[in-house]
């Protein structure tokens, strides 16, 4: 179990970040201040931060948080500081941040879950980042990248290779690790499966291509979006589904009367989980991967559940070991089997923020990637 070191985090920085004060209003950029490392933490320049729809469900108020805030968990960037205690990286690392913060020694940490951690950290009890009147900025998921730099906890860091822009890297830590996770990981999901992705946005395009290449039979994507609906069959979607047809007798049509052995929920809409559950066959199973509004309720059918051996699962980061899966992840994008380039919409300056939450909101992007330092990217 790590300890909960008692640092007085005197020792740090001064660097630009986008600083959320309260729902709807636009992030300040502000110079902050970032703690060194302390010991068993890391320092990581940020090239780049992709905005996930959860940094939008923070700043939108859909989730709690508290305030200030500096959001941002999908980032890569290099190692440019480094705590005490920290042996196996060096300055100049080439790698991926993730919120995934996992000590190692708990019950689930040894059954091989970092995502179900329970250690306490460091970080948890004061985070590294400041105002300029000194009062504590939360560190928004643990990571905090809508900045030129983050202080994280070592176990959220990990190297990538020469063989993928650091800009593209990003995208890993978040939106690729939790949809083909969800399909690999959670539910592991057999050849010949026949699977239903209810949201093709970024990270239901993920759960997509996992689904290809898990090789099922049929990857049905369903959205209300046209140009969603495009991105999905270049991501290795079968057939797709527009919400607003009818999408059971669709999806009976498309899988010959027998249903979806899974089905994927990868949209933040209450109403798809209700959805979801009438597109299973037999015995099959629906994957929580979207997070709704705090409090959202659902209301389900027992008996046909139990009755028809249905499973329900939730997936959370995609049940994933980013140090086997990020290194597994790059290879198969190296191999071309992995479609990383086409989940970029736009790329942003951190100036430029409040335009790439805007389009991210509108429904417009796939991902938004914010630069922060270009002369690290490639
Ligand atoms: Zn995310
Ligand atoms: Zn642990």
């Amino acid at each position: 179990m790590t300890n909960v070191s008692s640092t007085s985090r005197t020792s740090g920085t001064t660097v630009r970040a986008a600083v959320w004060r309260e729902p709807r209003s636009p992030l300040s950029l502000e110079d902050v201040w970032l703690a060194d490392p302390a010991s068993g933490e890391v320092g990581v320049r940020v090239a780049a931060t992709a905005i996930c729809g959860s940094d939008l469900a923070y700043v939108d108020g859909h989730w709690e948080s508290p305030s200030p805030a500096v959001f941002g968990h999908e980032a890569a960037g290099t190692v440019d500081r480094i705590g005490p205690g920290v042996t196996d990286l060096a300055v100049g690392d080439r790698v991926v941040v993730t919120l995934i913060r996992s000590c190692g020694s708990c019950r689930k940490c040894r059954a091989g879950a970092p995502v179900g951690c329970s250690g306490r950290f460091a970080l948890d009890e004061r985070g590294p980042l400041r105002d300029a009147y000194g009062s504590e900025i939360w560190q928004g998921l643990g990571v905090a990248a809508f900045a030129e730099a983050v202080t994280v906890h070592r176990s959220q860091v990990f190297r990538v290779g020469p063989g993928i822009d650091l800009d593209v890297a990003a995208l890993l830590s978040c939106a690729v690790l939790t949809g083909v996770g969800a399909v690999r990981n959670t539910a592991r999901v057999a050849a010949g499966s026949f699977v239903v992705v209810l949201g093709a946005g970024g990270v239901g395009l993920n759960v997509v291509q996992g689904a290809r290449l898990a090789g099922a039979a049929e990857v049905i994507a369903v959205d209300p979006d046209q140009r969603r609906l495009d991105a999905a069959l270049r991501f290795g979607a079968s057939a797709t589904v527009a919400v607003g047809e009818d999408v059971p007798e669709e999806v009976r049509a498309m899988t010959k009367g027998e249903m979806a052995d899974y089905v994927f929920v990868a949209t933040a809409a209450v109403s798809a989980i209700e959805t979801g559950l009438g597109l299973l066959a037999r015995m099959g199973t629906l994957v929580l991967v979207g997070m709704p509004r705090s409090g959202a309720r659902v209301s389900l059918d027992p008996v046909t559940v139990a009755s028809t051996g249905r499973r329900i699962l939730g997936s959370k980061m995609g049940s994933a070991k980013p140090a086997r899966d990020i290194p597994a992840l790059v290879a198969l994008y190296g191999e071309g089997r992995l479609e990383l380039d086409g989940l970029i919409t736009a790329r942003y300056a951190l100036s430029e923020i409040e335009e790439a939450l805007g389009s991210l909101r509108s429904g417009d992007a796939l991902r938004n990637v914010i630069i922060t330092d270009e002369s690290l990217i490639a």
